[in-house]
This record gives structure tokens, sequence and C-alpha cells, in this order.
């Protein structure tokens, strides 16, 4: 058993001081705020952490490879459809061992910054050339492996993608995502193994989940496919909407929006995730909150390719649940998502005030986790995983903020974190600048 004698702590809701927490087998027995002045049993003999401890964050929508493209795409002027052909550039050069490393390095940052689940939403899947590796599942593995080496739990999510737009064939770099058919998918998924090892502290920080890459990449036809998915209660997430153009070829292609096809092959459901969810309908996000669908929004990638803002208060108040990723990892900073949601309903509206910074932390951390398949953490209480992220109250961004939930979600940056545990295990201890030297070199070596 460790004891942990926390200096300030998000509990139930709200900022509790002196809070003890006793962690056995990589979660917490015993959560007990105000323990000096209670004069608790145990308080005296545990590690002091200084500083305001959160839940740990999910990251509920992460492509690891794009963060090799970060900094490198805003040189010219360009489109989503631009930006994606860089992309794509990536996708090409990457084999099972340089997909580890990278991954590694950005699993490494993604800790750093307070993740402590990350949602991989996989599809680069084979060979440069099309043709399946040895092993078919080597590239899912690496990120799998890169996930166990750094301690931060996955889910990956292994996206079918089968067309190159509304039926089209998958062209270049596409056929390293495409496996043909929905059944040489499916079975390739069924042979993906977790390890019996596990990512991170109790050994079951890994859960296998599923993805349609969009309305544009599965036709509807093969949508069904996801249907038995969401009807055993497994996360499947999809991108959704991100593109106004996607609308339009959706509805010249099915005379339904992206959403309304989903209703209608049985893939909306309460542990479906749809992904960006920017361009939406009434009817669209009347379905989303009937269904209890997660919304997972990813305001910082969203603002760098100009997808546009998505109505994210209108998706919680009709029923649908917020949580947040960080995607193509143009920024990898949980509070930074966590204030855009909330900033850029504010710009839209010219009204302040949509979310409040409770809000905000439950859909960084219990909402992003139970959108993973991890409904067992992303809050400090008894028999949760033991994961805390720890701020610094007394930075340069912080200093001053009054040290609560506002503190947190308004003024702190990642380079604020000073510690993370996840499963029990300190997994970061402040040192961000060796997380840069990794990128750096890791990074540096795929464009050589
Ligand atoms: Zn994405």
């Amino acid at each position: 058993m460790n004891a942990y004698l926390l200096q300030h702590a998000w509990v139930d809701g709200r900022v509790r001081d002196a809070v003890l927490v006793e962690i056995e087998d990589g979660r917490f027995t015993r959560v007990a705020p105000d323990a000096p002045a209670a004069g608790a049993a145990g308080a005296a003999g545990a590690t002091r952490v200084a500083g305001l401890s959160l839940p740990g964050f999910a990251n509920t929508h992460s492509h690891a490879f794009h963060r090799a493209l970060r900094g490198r795409t805003q040189a010219d002027r360009g489109t989503f459809w631009t930006w994606r052909e860089q992309m794509y550039a990536v996708a090409g050069r990457l084999e099972p061992d340089s997909y580890y490393e990278l991954a590694r390095a950005v699993y490494g940052e993604m800790l750093a910054a307070g993740y402590t689940a990350v949602g991989e939403f996989h599809y680069l899947h084979h060979q440069p050339d099309g043709v399946p590796y040895a092993d078919p599942n080597a590239m899912g593995e690496a990120l799998l492996e890169a996930a166990r080496e750094v301690g931060i739990r996955i889910t990956l999510l292994d996206t079918l993608y089968l067309s190159s737009g509304f039926g089209a064939a998958t062209q270049g770099v596409q056929r390293r995502f495409d496996d043909g058919t929905p059944q040489a998918w499916q079975d390739r998924v069924d042979a993906l193994r977790v390890p019996a090892d596990g990512s991170a502290g109790d050994g079951d920080g890994v859960r296998i989940g599923v993805a349609a890459h969009s309305v544009r990449a599965v036709p509807g036809g093969a949508l069904k496919t996801f249907a038995p998915y969401v009807e055993a209660g497994a996360p499947v997430h999809i991108h959704l909407s991100e593109q106004v153009k996607e609308n339009e070829d959706c509805l010249a292609a099915y005379g339904l929006t992206p959403t309304g096809l989903l209703a209608e092959h049985g893939v909306l459901g309460p542990t479906t995730s749809a992904v960006h969810a920017t361009h939406l309908t009434d009817d669209d996000i009347r379905l989303l909150g009937e269904a209890h669908a997660f919304a997972s929004f990813c305001p910082t990638t969203e603002r760098d390719l100009g997808d546009g803002i998505g109505p994210s208060r209108r998706l919680k108040d009709a029923g649908a649940v917020l949580t947040l990723g960080s995607d193509s990892h143009a920024v990898i900073d949980a509070f930074e998502e966590m204030r855009a949601l909330e900033m850029d309903e504010r710009l839209a509206t010219q009204e302040r005030g949509h979310w409040s910074a409770a809000e905000l932390l439950r859909a960084a951390s219990s909402d992003g986790h139970r959108s993973l398949g991890f409904a067992d953490a992303g809050e400090l209480a008894v028999g949760r995983r033991a994961d805390l992220v720890t701020v610094d109250p007394g930075s340069a961004r912080t200093a001053g903020t009054g040290g609560d939930e506002h503190s947190v979600v308004f003024a702190a940056g990642a380079p604020d974190i000073t510690q993370v545990m996840v499963d029990g295990r300190v997994v970061f201890e402040g040192d961000h600048r060796s997380v840069g030297h990794t990128l750096h070199e890791t990074i540096g070596a795929i464009w050589a």
C-alpha cells in the first residue's frame, strides 16, 4: 500500500485541502480530505505531494503520427484537403519500428500533459503498397507496445477504411489503410490480442475498440458492421461532419446527413463517439442527444484546420456527452482543449459562461475515460484507478489565480504539470525538457 498526502485535490467536484489517499493494486482504497485536521491515521507517514492534484485526463482522439506534422504545415495557405496531402506524406514513411519510436515519444508528451489514457484512432495498417505485413497487426501492436513502454493506458480503436470517398477506390497511401472488405478488417481485429502484461500498473491498461473512419471512407452498407459493437456496448468511434463538403457529398450519395446515415445503420448508441461533430443540423443534434452518444471535440485541431466551431453546448443540452481529444496534436495540452470549448462558444455567440470549469474537468476526465471503455477511471474516489495529475499553482501562468478549478482550466498549461500517476505508478516527475528531447530526436529521424 502507498499513501500520499495531497496538499490540494479535486474531490467530489471541488478543491479540498490535505487529502490523504491510499492506493493498493493501482486503485484508490482511501480518499480522505482534511486529513491532518482530523488527525487521520497514516497521514504522518504519507508522501507529501505539493500543488493541486486532479484526476487523470483522457485524450479521446489521437492519430499519433500526425505529431510529426506540427509546425510544418503552416507555411503556405492551404485547406483541410491540402493538409491531408502533407499528412499522407508522413503516413507513407512509417514502418512498425519507426512508428513505435514516434508513438513512444508522442505518448510521453501526452503523459507530461496529464493524459493518463489515449484513444488511438488507428488506420495506418499495411505496408506502403497495401500488402499486409507478415504480422497483419504489426502497426497496431507497435502502438500498444509504445503505450505500455511509457505507462499510458490505451484504447486502440482499429479503424475500417475502404474508400477514398463515397465509393471511390482507395489510392496511393490510402492503400495502407484499406483492408479490402469489412470481413477482412473484422478478421484482422479479431486477431489483435491484448498483451498479457497490459500497459500500466495493474496490468489492465489496454482496451481494443473499433472505428469507422468516416462516411467518406466507409460505404453506407458497410456501416452496419458496427451495429453489433454498439449493441454490445463497446467503444465505437467515427469522424463525423468535420467538413461541410462531407455533408454535401453524403447528402448527394444517400439523401441523408452523415449523422442520419449512422442512425439508419444502427451505429448511434451510448458507447458511440462522434469525433468533431462540427457541422450538424438540428435533427443531427437531436439524434446524437437521444442516443446519449459521446461527442469527441478536438478544438485545437479544429481551429488549426479551419474546420469550424461545433455546437458543443447544444449537443450537451440535447443529451450527448462531450469529451476532448488532441487529434492531430497541433497542440497537446488538456487545459487548452478544455478552455477552448468555452472560448469557442464565446466567440460564436458573443456571450460568456456556457461551460463551467467543473463541467470541463468532467469532460476531460471521467466522461472521456468512459468513452474509451475505462469507466473506472477519471475520479479521485475509492475503487477508481489511482491516477493523479498534479499542477503547480505558483507558476508564471497560475500564480495569483486562486488555486481552484478556474485556475487550472482557465490559466494553467501543460508545462505546469509537476507529476503524473497512472494506475498507482508515478510515470512523470516534471522533466518536460527530456520529453522535448525525445520528440526532437524521433521526429528529426523521420524527416531526415
Ligand atoms: Zn481524427
